[in-house]
């Protein structure tokens, strides 16, 4: 294999140091309960301590029919342990008889990382709660850190967060090809060069790597809607980070914040008055709603999603489309619908372009998740192995060894019961193209279906859009 860039090695290093499958470093875990409980503010407290155990939130979540103890309350109930023991007087007071306790064995950790890995922040639960608590935010708001800080955290996780906070990825020679490429083919597509870094434009696509590695017909889709709509545009001619910022998915909330602190600053020197987004994944609400806590300010652009602008331009008859008979159905992805309240746009849009559409039996705020968000839709030995590939290393200096891999097994095993009941719901509504927004569920939902029989095709809406522009 040819030797990697030295920022690469670097960046690869560094994610390996922070990673410890097999140990429990007191010093370590104490530090990450620490950094957790700095995270507590009002909104944690009340999730914290006004759960009643009533279980009404059990049923909604994903990972329940994979086990009882993968419900909402027990998986948020181990960082309440936690809470109880290091920040409550009674908890210190009586320990393990307000169940205040905290890990201190290698298996606590073993445990923990579990908890974390089957939810998905769906936010269901949030939904289903008649108090309004948000178990997933519990788990991969704050649990996840600790578990991450703790050592526990997947290395190909690791990599990913290290190489995008480094900038490293943009050294990744296949990495570079696939930009290249992506972009050769979207000017092909609209017959110009494209308006690259154009300073002061009305919108401004957002384009990171993991767009233009998992769905570049969305890109290409996308390039081709904002040239049609004839609106002032432009876009990065470098990705704006891997899938920024990685750092979240894995719970370390200041390496996220350097990040988006970081591509706020790149974004803001062009000054464009909208900033639109293919990914409806967590890096939408982190742009949209978490940016602004970030900067103690609301960015100076607007941020959208394309399917947004798109019902936008629909609306203003800037954008036409060409109507079809497809069987089609739209697939909420959690953090855009559930989480952001952009359930309308896709529906009208999608209506727009076929006469077959069709809601799924949940649809809206109401979505079944796909199972494989929060990083569980890319923790297999598939994607390790293709990611091996691309970087140049050997599949094996991505994961640790046999007890790592064992979880990604096992949390793999567990996806295939979480997913099952997304593709009956598919199944039920007789769509042959399922429409989306998020790489992570097009992964999970194409997964889903190859293995539970369903004969459908996963599209971005971009992508879908871009192939009926009138
Ligand atoms: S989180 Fe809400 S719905 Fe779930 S058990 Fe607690 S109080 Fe009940
Ligand atoms: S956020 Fe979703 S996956 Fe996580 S506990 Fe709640 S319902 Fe389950």
């Amino acid at each position: 294999m040819a030797a990697l860039p030295p920022s690469v090695a670097k960046a690869l290093e560094e994610a390996r140091k922070l990673v410890d499958w097999e140990g429990f470093d007191r010093g370590r875990v104490e530090a990450a309960i620490k950094e957790m409980l700095s995270k507590v503010d009002v909104v944690y407290t009340h999730y914290l301590e006004n759960c009643v155990g009533c279980a009404a939130c059990a049923p909604a979540c994903p990972y329940y029919p994979v086990s009882e103890k993968y419900g909402p309350v027990e998986k948020a109930e181990h960082t309440r342990h936690i809470y109880r023991r290091e920040a409550t007087l009674l908890g210190r007071l009586l320990g393990p008889l307000l169940d205040a306790k905290k890990p201190k064995k290698p298996e606590h950790l073993d445990m923990l990382v579990e908890m974390v890995y089957r939810c998905t922040n769906c936010g269901a639960c949030y939904l289903a709660c008649p108090f309004g608590i948000d178990s997933g935010s519990v788990i991969k708001g704050l649990l996840a850190g600790l578990v991450s800080r703790a050592g526990r955290l997947p290395l190909l996780m690791a990599v990913f967060e290290a190489l995008e906070r480094t900038g490293a990825f943009m050294e990744v020679p296949a990495l570079r090809q696939i930009w290249d490429d992506v972009m050769k083919k979207a000017a092909d597509a609209i017959g110009r060069e494209l308006p690259f870094d154009k300073p002061g434009s009305d919108y401004m696509l957002f384009v990171s790597m993991a767009d233009a590695m998992f769905y570049p017909d969305a890109v290409i889709g996308a390039v081709r809607i904002l040239e049609k709509s004839g609106v002032d545009w432009t876009l990065p001619s470098q990705p704006l980070g891997f899938r920024p910022p990685i750092a979240a998915v894995v719970g370390f909330s200041p390496e996220a914040k350097q990040v988006l602190k970081a591509l706020d600053e790149r974004i803001s020197k062009l000054q464009p008055r909208s900033l639109v987004l293919l990914d409806g994944g967590f890096v939408y609400l982190w742009m949209r709603w978490n940016l602004p806590k970030v900067l103690g300010r609301r960015p100076s652009y607007r941020v959208l999603h394309i399917v947004e602008f798109a019902y936008q331009m629909l609306r203003e008859g800037r954008l036409k489309l060409r109507q079809t008979e497809d069987p089609v159905t739209w697939h909420d992805p959690c953090q855009l619908a559930r989480r952001s309240g952009v359930t309308r746009e896709p529906v009208e849009v999608l209506k727009a372009a076929s006469r077959g559409f069709r809601l799924l039996p949940h649809h809206g705020a109401e979505s079944l998740c796909c199972g494989g968000g929060g990083g569980i839709g890319c923790l297999s030995m598939q994607m390790i192995e293709q990611m091996a590939k691309i970087v140049g290393v050997d599949p094996s200096m991505l994961v640790t060894g046999e007890k790592e891999r064992r979880f990604i097994e096992k949390t793999q095993e567990a996806w295939a019961i979480a997913v099952k009941r997304k593709i009956d719901d598919i199944r039920k509504s007789g769509a042959k193209t399922v429409v989306t927004a998020c790489p992570v569920c097009m992964h999970s939902i194409e997964g889903g279906a190859r293995l539970y029989g369903l004969d459908i095709e996963v599209k971005h809406i971009a992508a879908y859009l871009a192939e009926r522009l009138a």
